[in-house]
């Protein structure tokens, strides 16, 4: 982690930019700029110290608000002119009270989980169960769904203990995509889950 090349002599105020990102989600959560005692600071004390330009010394994240990032681990880029400081914040990043400096909230993308998540919510805002198979589940109601996904699972069970690997997997799908409906049906999301898994590690 501590790098003695850094090259702080790049620009004339011998400033180097720090992207700040979660270590958690991977959101970039804020720019800074870090002069060479702003980074040794940051190694000594484990918490994210920026020169800041406006103040015009060294300036601690947090050191109001207390709203501090905590470093995970710091990596310079190609030719050692920009960091990309993964942490893990302790409370909104943004002197908004937003969780980023930019407009996207601070929340882990699980790619196409989080994809079919968002077309579960647009069906159930927007779907016409005649044309809509997740807004006919949401009609039928909080039961019928929870019924479903038992139906899918023992499905799946049954397929498991066959050897047809294809069926195993069609009722898996079944049973994942009916997951995602009843967690989103009882006002809960995938997120909710991975953080009790997480706690758990
Ligand atoms: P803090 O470091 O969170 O205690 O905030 C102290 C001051 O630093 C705030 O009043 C803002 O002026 C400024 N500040 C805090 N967070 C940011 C940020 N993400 N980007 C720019 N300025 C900030
Ligand atoms: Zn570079
Ligand atoms: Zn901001
Ligand atoms: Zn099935």
């Amino acid at each position: 982690m501590f790098k003695k090349n850094l090259n702080f002599n790049k620009n004339p105020d011998n400033l180097i930019p720090a992207i700040i990102q979660d270590a958690t989600t991977k959101t970039v959560l804020m720019l800074g700029y870090m002069n060479e005692e702003a980074y040794q600071q940051t190694i000594l004390t484990q918490k994210v110290t920026f020169f800041s330009r406006t103040k015009d010394r060294l300036w601690t994240k947090g050191e109001e608000s207390g709203n501090f990032l905590n470093l995970v681990s710091i990596d310079a880029d190609c030719d050692n002119d920009t960091l990309l400081i993964q942490v893990h914040p302790t409370g909104s990043v943004c002197h908004t009270g937003a969780d980023t400096c930019w407009k996207q909230p601070n929340k882990a993308d699980y790619g196409f989980l989080s994809n079919l998540e968002n077309t579960i919510q647009l069906r159930k805002e927007n779907g016409l169960a005649e044309t809509s198979y997740i807004a006919s589940l949401f009609a039928k109601g909080i039961n019928k769904i929870a019924q479903k996904v038992g139906e899918e699972a023992i499905e799946m069970v049954i397929e498991a203990k066959d050897s047809n690997d294809a069926l195993f997997l069609n009722e898996s799908a079944d049973l994942l995509f009916h997951y995602l409906v009843l967690l989103n049906a009882k006002g809960f999301e995938l997120n909710d889950v991975v953080k009790i898994l997480n706690d758990r590690s």
